[in-house]
């Protein structure tokens, strides 16, 4: 086969790390469930040792998801979180981390943890690269963005923050669980690390969780192999399977995910009884253009306005093909109210800092027939 910068997203997506088992020809991956190897004499192994340090079935992994984000290497790990948590622990103490206002509400909660540990954390606007570079210190070492962000679809302009982070020999982490590899390429467009929650889009089922960090140096591949060793908080051989087998279809659900997300955003935004949308794929929303810059596509995250929170409890009871749930990404349809939900933890007055209201509704369009859905909300809607 051609190198892999030369085949097509979903040949990658289908081939890179998911080649025929040598042994068998058995077409899928195999799982290993195996926490240890027989090695054939001292120091004489096969290249495995033990399950912490590595798995043939999260190698292979590892190996697709470094090609689908243009990286040179990727780490799995048991969780978006501990991915973003194995990220910081290449930080020291007395390093100060640069991260949106806006990110999904576990990732202030960790940062919380490892304030107790000598990191300094400044939250910013990043839509604004303005807004980074004033904020950057001495001792800054990271800059930290989700883009779009969770729930606000904002967006941050990659190439510009990643110029002014290579000025300064500062790391760029993007957290690319909203868009995918499939229509955002941050790496491509300058950035050092890329995360996920393959929890999400990547696994696309709802039925695992995983996150995983796509590296551009040999360097970083190295520490977060040491962290998975050292931490262990490393993705199970089944779990990885799971990931191996939905991102197959990536390329294909995400062309759906777009194509329903486009069709529930313009019914939302000419709904009289909804008061705003949040989608980039709007000709409204304020970095519409940078959309299209740096995305190939819009997604199918999408947050609207009911009004108040006894609107969105009436709506929300209401919904069927809908399912209410945290998470996104899978190929049914999730709706939540980011409020009492992913961003409770922020409190009323975090919330109110950067614009989350009670009326907030997210959803993350499925792939189900795009007509069940929109009927659904409407449904739901009149009930407000
Ligand atoms: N990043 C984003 C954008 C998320 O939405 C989430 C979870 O919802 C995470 C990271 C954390 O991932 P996980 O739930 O797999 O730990």
């Amino acid at each position: 086969m051609k190198n892999n910068r030369q085949i097509g997203f979903a040949t990658r997506a289908i081939h890179v790390g998911q080649e025929p088992d040598p042994l068998t020809g058995a077409v899928t991956v195999p799982i290993y469930p195996t926490s240890t190897y027989v090695q054939q004499g001292i120091g004489e192994h096969k290249g495995y040792e033990y399950s912490r340090v590595s798995n043939p079935t999260r190698t292979r992994l590892e190996e697709n998801l470094a090609a689908l984000e243009g990286g040179l290497a990727a780490r799995v790990f048991a969780s978006g979180m501990a991915a973003i948590n194995a990220v910081t622990t290449m930080l020291k103490s007395g390093d100060h981390l640069i991260c949106g206002n806006d990110l999904y509400g576990g990732v202030p909660r960790l940062f919380k943890v490892w304030a107790d540990f000598g990191l300094e954390f400044s939250y910013v606007d990043t839509s604004e690269a303005g807004h980074v570079e004033r904020s950057m210190r001495k001792n800054t070492r990271m800059v930290y963005v989700e883009t779009p962000t969770n729930p606000l679809m904002r967006l941050s302009d990659i190439r510009a923050i990643a110029a002014i982070c290579r000025r300064r020999k500062i790391a760029l982490i993007v957290d690319n669980t909203f868009m995918s590899p499939y229509f955002q390429q941050p790496l491509a467009l300058g950035a050092d690390m890329v995360v996920h929650s393959t929890t999400k889009f990547l696994n696309g089922h709802s039925d695992g969780l995983g996150g995983v960090v796509v590296c551009s140096k040999p360097e970083q591949a190295e520490k977060l192999a040491f962290v998975q060793k050292a931490a262990g908080a490393i993705l199970s051989p089944f779990e990885c399977w799971l990931v191996l087998r939905g991102v197959k279809t990536l390329a294909a659900r995400m062309e759906q995910h777009d194509r329903s997300g486009r069709v529930v955003a313009r019914f939302l935004a000419e709904h009289k009884k909804v008061k705003n949308v949040f989608y980039p794929g709007l000709p409204d929303h304020p970095q519409y253009e940078l959309a299209k810059q740096q995305m190939s596509g819009f997604g199918s995250m999408i947050t609207f306005e009911t009004g108040s929170l006894n609107n969105a409890r009436k709506m929300l009871k209401k919904v069927r093909v809908c399912s209410l749930g945290e998470s996104l990404g899978g190929v049914e349809t999730l709706i939540s109210h980011p409020a009492t939900m992913t961003h409770a933890a922020l409190g009323e007055k975090g919330r109110k800092a950067i614009g989350i209201t009670d009326g907030m509704v997210r959803i993350s369009v499925g792939i189900e027939d795009v007509e069940d859905i929109v009927d659904d909300l409407d449904r739901a809607l009149a009930a407000m």
